[in-house]
């Protein structure tokens, strides 16, 4: 028997999380078995924790969208136990169990060996809103960054971190959005040399374009904030649209792209190609400077998931909260 944090679902519907015990022949089919060590808390989560907002289709469940740890046991080649692996994607912790748990269950094809100069924990303070940010700067690099400083939307979010902090480590001029002005001195010591104020973006204009200013954009935010900021690029720059914190409607209108060519580049860390979950890894190892990430973390056990599972949704959780199962 091992712990894990089950979500179940009552007979009027209503659903609740605890931690509990559960056996390995509960687990999902698969060819790895993983003894977790690390999980994250990520905004899906917070909706599977919760009432599931539609991602998850059968309870009991238990979320968690990534974890690293160590394979127990597989039947695959490219995996023995002993090996360190790291996974995010594959709608784990959605539609099948995930990583709030000692074990996990999964299929070799979703994981990733750890890189090389990565510790579990590491991988996990990364995690799916780190891959995700550097899967969003690797978008940024191959349209090329433009002059001025790339823009972070909801920067002191996980992704927004993690992107501030790669893309400082790069050299860029990095300006953070936020609407918590008490995180500045976090933005600034993750590399930030600009903070606006959510206000500034978010306040709607009449004007399609503006004054050219940033040389790209990780957008976490979308809604109102991405319809501002694509008419405030410089020529030819790209937003890559990683998330919709501030809601799914975008009231833009095409004079960006006609007047400026700038580019929408939509974001999905879910079905990355192997090859690229591999590159995006050894990139994170190579250029997050992991000093900077231990000042993003915040620890967190399976117990405190239900709360940290509702405060995500509410947009209270700075940095990434990593989750060490075995605690
Ligand atoms: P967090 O909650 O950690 O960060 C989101 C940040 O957005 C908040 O910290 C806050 O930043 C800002 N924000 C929240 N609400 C609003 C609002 N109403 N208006 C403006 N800004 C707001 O979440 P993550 O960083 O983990 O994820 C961010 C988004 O990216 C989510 O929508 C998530 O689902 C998505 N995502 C997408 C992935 C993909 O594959 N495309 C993978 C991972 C995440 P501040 O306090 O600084 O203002």
């Amino acid at each position: 028997m091992f712990k894990a944090l089950l979500v179940e679902k009552d007979d009027e519907g209503k659903t609740s999380a605890s931690v509990t015990e559960i056996s390995e022949d509960q687990l999902p089919e698969g060819d790895v078995t993983v003894a977790v060590e690390y999980s994250t808390v990520n905004y899906k989560d917070g909706l599977c924790i919760g009432p599931g907002g539609g991602l998850v289709r059968n309870y009991p469940h238990v979320p968690g969208i990534d974890f690293a740890g160590t394979v127990e046991s597989s039947s695959d080649d490219r995996y023995k136990p002993g090996d360190k692996v790291v996974l995010t994607g594959w709608r784990v912790g959605e539609n099948r169990w995930g990583g709030y748990a000692q074990k996990a269950r999964v299929k070799a094809d979703m994981l990733v060996p750890l890189p090389e100069g990565l510790t579990t924990r590491q991988a996990m303070a990364v995690g799916t809103a780190g891959f995700t940010a550097m899967l969003a700067v690797m978008a940024l690099e191959d349209h090329g960054i433009k002059e001025g400083p790339v823009l972070v939307t909801g920067a002191a979010g996980g992704v927004g971190s993690v992107a501030t902090a790669i893309l400082a480590n790069l050299g860029h001029q990095v300006a953070g959005v936020t609407g918590r002005p008490e995180t500045a001195d976090y933005l600034r010591e993750l590399g930030a040399t600009q903070i606006v104020a959510r206000e500034e973006i978010n306040e709607t204009t009449k004007r399609p374009l503006e004054t050219e200013t940033w040389g790209g954009c990780v957008d976490a935010v979308g809604g109102a904030m991405l319809a501002r900021v694509l008419g405030q690029l410089q020529y030819g720059a790209s937003v890559a649209a990683v998330g919709l914190a501030g809601g799914a409607n975008l009231p833009a209108t095409v004079v960006p792209f006609l007047l400026r060519g700038v580019n929408l580049l939509g974001i999905d860390s879910v079905m990355q190609p192997y090859d690229n979950r591999l590159r995006a890894w050894q990139r994170i190892a190579k250029d997050l400077p992991m000093d900077k990430l231990e000042a993003m973390v915040r620890p967190a056990t399976l117990a405190d998931l239900p709360q940290l599972g509702a405060d995500i949704l509410n947009g209270q959780v700075q940095g990434r909260v990593v989750v060490d199962v075995n605690a």
